[in-house]
């Protein structure tokens, strides 16, 4: 469910609210007092994104892609990228593979972060769904 930002007319406050749908942002209320006169705040960095969400906009064939070749500076790039937006998020430790790849090092993931970037996002949307399944490799 989308969240959206409004201000509070009531309590002037600067509110997040939780909507079920575009078409009832009409009905959205204020959580810190219930008032119902909000005013919508149209911004794109006020919409805060779900795990989900993020995961859905990583393109897995565009950034496996950039992987052809699989040189090592080329790998560090992409893994150092991968690993700044989703590391936190996807459990995944590409950060460290780009810093032993930068120091020489020619990870043997690397071969394998197609599997890797794959299973971490599955994994991390059955967990942003709720999903109380457990998978193991
Ligand atoms: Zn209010």
């Amino acid at each position: 469910m989308p969240i959206y930002t409004f201000k509070c007319n009531d309590c002037k406050r600067k509110v997040d609210v939780l909507v079920r749908s575009r078409s009832r942002i009409s009905e959205a209320k204020c959580p810190a007092c219930q008032g119902a006169d909000l005013h919508q705040i149209v911004a794109k960095v006020a919409r805060v994104r779900s795990t989900g969400e993020r995961l859905d906009n990583i393109d897995v064939n565009a950034e496996l892609g950039q992987l052809e070749g699989k040189d090592p500076a080329a790998f560090s790039r992409w893994a150092r990228k991968m690993g700044t937006q989703f590391d936190s998020e996807l459990g995944s430790d590409f950060q460290e593979l780009a810093d032993r790849a930068d120091a020489g090092d020619d990870p043997i993931e690397r071969f394998d972060a197609e599997h890797t970037l794959r299973y971490r996002i599955d994994q991390a949307r059955n967990q942003s769904n709720g999903s109380s399944e457990d998978f193991s490799i």
